[in-house]
């Protein structure tokens, strides 16, 4: 990768995380719009990557070589402007897009899921351009740093006294038995997750609400978890040294962590995979 990328030079990019079970891909459209949509609203060219045969196909020998095509993984796929000197405005046209893929193996947090995890709040300083999966995580970074320093699990991030979203996944409460989560606005990544959870829980009759949250109402939540691919959905049973309801994973927040786990696992075994795709 040239030192001149402008990934590397001016987090000029986007990326995306799938989740990976045996090989399998899960939620791969859904990851490719989002990718699609990033790249649209950077103005940066459309890769073939965001095909899906041709993410299939690069997936599968990416799985392959790094000895992931079994058991959990995460497949990272990188696209920045391209390589170009240094000049903050757009490089000359037909400058070629960089894509990068890696595979990462994942061991879920299964063992901090049974008991609930911590978080700390941090005040959002982040652009307002949330909704873009950008490759600029610096706001990101140092609130996982401060939450890691206080031996805490996430950050939940906190903009004008309104809960926004963690440093890596998406926040979400019960109040009065339903679940409350900000909604899809500049403030929040639209995340995949959250939107599978969020038609589970309509699927299994619980109330969705996609309303904002203030921080002095996210310490009295019923439950509180966070959603994301690398995460599942873990429960938040502690946030800054105050205990979230009964200081254990509540009852809703357990059925939905059930109903993902087993859709996630039907759905990949559901998908044929790349050689019967093509085949
Ligand atoms: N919010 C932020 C800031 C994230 O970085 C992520 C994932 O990396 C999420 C939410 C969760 O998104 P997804 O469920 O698509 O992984």
């Amino acid at each position: 990768m040239s030192v001149e990328d402008r990934g590397f030079i001016f987090g000029d990019g986007v990326y995306e995380v799938w989740r990976v079970i045996n090989g399998r891909l899960f939620e791969t459209e859904r990851h490719l719009a989002r990718l699609a949509f990033g790249l649209r609203e950077l103005r940066i060219d459309t890769p073939d990557i965001v095909r899906e045969e041709m993410l299939l196909e690069v997936a599968d020998r990416v799985l392959r070589d790094s000895g992931l095509s079994n058991g959990e993984a995460s497949l990272y796929v990188e696209v920045t402007r391209g390589a170009a000197p240094r000049a903050h405005a757009f490089p000359p046209a037909g400058t070629k897009p960089t894509v990068f893929v890696m595979a990462n193996r994942l061991t879920p947090a299964d063992a901090l899921r049974e008991r609930g995890a911590a978080a700390i709040t941090m005040p959002d300083i982040r652009w307002l351009r949330c909704d873009i999966k950008t490759i600029q995580l610096l706001p990101n970074v140092l609130a996982k740093q401060a939450a890691a320093e206080r031996g805490a699990t996430e950050a939940i991030m906190i903009r004008d006294g309104i809960v926004t979203e963690g440093s890596h996944a998406n926040v979400l409460a019960i109040f009065n038995d339903a679940l409350h989560t900000h909604p899809l606005t500049n403030h929040v990544l639209p995340g995949i997750t959250r939107a599978v959870i969020l038609e589970l829980a309509r699927s299994l009759r619980i109330e969705v609400v996609e309303k904002a949250f203030t921080q002095s109402e996210l310490y009295e939540a019923q439950e509180l978890f966070i959603v994301g691919t690398t995460t599942d959905v873990m429960p938040i049973v502690r946030v800054d040294d105050r205990t979230i309801g009964t200081g254990m994973p509540g009852q809703t927040t357990k059925r939905l962590s059930q109903a993902y786990r087993a859709f996630m696992d039907e759905s990949v075994a559901a998908e044929r995979g790349v050689v019967a795709r093509s085949g």
